[in-house]
């Protein structure tokens, strides 16, 4: 789908989406609607692009790759020289196979992006060029999902829609998040309400904001962009601004040891821009980040380039973290003493020879109405999702720790 800030592609990719969960709400907004500094642009939509010889046989064509096709390139009809052309065609300067991505939302120009072997390749011409595209007023097109919960207090979850063909930055986090959101739908019980959008980068959370900022500042308590979700070559943890969030906590928490790369804040690159300088603590969890692997923005990014495994993983790293924060309490055990656990039938009824007291007297010992699961995990040394909280759970239900 030919995706990009505006256009028929992200209309069809918000209805796919939607098709999956009906509770989709599909946002229109009218170009030239402003947003603090910003403004919705036009709509942008292609029929047809190609660099074609005399012939008529297609040399470099859109239909094939919509990479091929510089982002909001302005229409074309016309026979050109090599000298002519030459100015409006973009090659990576690394890898001589790659299509690179590039777009030029906000200065009309047009151009084609094609793998320098291509442009090795395309002789002397005289070419036919051709871009059947309409830069109209129109609309831009979002996706907001509300899950509520019993609290008015919220989760945000951010990822965009507005890149083409390129399969980790970002068609992985509109999957992953989809089916994220689906499980958000099956939990019952929820403490926060969590907010899901799908949104064009940047312009897209930017009017957001304009929207809705009152209401995110109020009630916002952790929130992630999902950006490159989809390979299996490393882990890498973004912070919020704060650095100190309770989005940050359960992020570092719910990525654990997988943990391979730690970037700063002045290294972010998708819509943590704009909410973290709104005031949001949003932090990401990704696989290989925007801008730290070589198949960034190029059709070296594709489906070749994720894995089923990898997007499961982020999956699951992701309901880790907001296992967390739904938990987040700060637990305090109901006695001054320990309990006399095999009353509960929570001792373990063979005792072995361990040093220390057993995990479960561990995690009450650190129930001081001041430690999280996750400080609890980190003074243990367990994991706070797999086995601190099995255990909370436990004493809970045996009115032992409230939280
Ligand atoms: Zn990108």
């Amino acid at each position: 789908m030919p995706r990009s800030l505006t256009g028929r592609g992200n209309v069809a990719t918000l209805k796919y989406i939607k098709d999956i969960i009906p509770e989709l709400e599909i946002i229109s907004t009218p170009s030239g609607t402003s947003a603090y500094d910003w403004t919705v642009p036009n709509e942008w939509n292609v029929r047809d692009a190609y660099i074609a010889d005399m012939d008529g046989d297609r040399l470099i064509d859109w239909r094939e790759n919509n990479l091929h096709l510089v982002g909001y390139s302005t229409p074309v009809n016309a026979t050109m020289t090599r000298e002519e052309l030459e100015p409006h065609l973009y090659t990576h300067s690394e890898i001589p196979d790659a299509i690179p991505y590039i777009t030029s939302y906000y200065k009309a120009r047009w151009g084609f992006c094609l793998s320098q072997e291509q442009k090795d390749t395309l002789g002397d011409g005289p070419f036919q060029v051709f871009i059947d595209s309409t830069l109209e007023l129109g609309h831009m097109d979002s996706g907001e999902l509300v899950v509520p919960g019993t609290s008015r207090s919220e989760v945000l979850l951010s990822t965009y829609i507005c890149h083409p063909s390129m399969a980790n930055d970002n068609l992985s986090g509109i999957v992953v998040m989809t089916a994220l959101a689906r499980w958000l739908q099956t939990l019952s019980d929820k403490r926060y309400t969590y907010r899901l959008l799908f949104i064009p980068e940047t312009i897209g959370s930017i009017y957001y904001l304009s929207k809705h900022i009152d209401l995110m500042r109020a009630r916002t308590v952790a929130g992630y962009v999902m950006s490159c979700c989809g390979d299996d070559r490393c882990w890498t943890f973004m912070p919020s601004r704060d650095g100190n969030t309770l989005a940050d906590k359960a992020a570092l928490a719910a990525i654990g040891d997988r943990i391979d790369k730690w970037l700063l804040f002045t290294e972010r690159g998708s819509d943590e821009r704009q909410y973290c300088l709104a005031g949001l603590p949003v932090a990401l969890m990704m696989r290989s980040a925007f801008g730290q692997y070589p198949e960034y923005h190029t059709s070296k990014d594709g489906l070749g380039f994720i894995s089923q495994a990898a997007l499961e993983e982020t999956l699951l790293v992701h309901q880790r973290a907001i296992t967390i924060i739904e938990n987040n309490h700060r637990w305090k055990a109901n006695l001054p003493c320990e309990p006399f656990l095999s009353k509960h039938g929570l001792y373990p009824t063979l005792s072995v020879a361990q040093s220390g007291p057993p995990d479960i007297i561990n995690i009450l010992g650190y129930c001081d109405g001041n430690n999280d699961i996750v400080d609890i995990a980190e003074l243990c040394g367990l994991d706070p999702v797999d086995e601190v909280l099995p255990i909370i759970n436990e004493l809970k239900k045996h009115f032992l720790v409230s939280g």
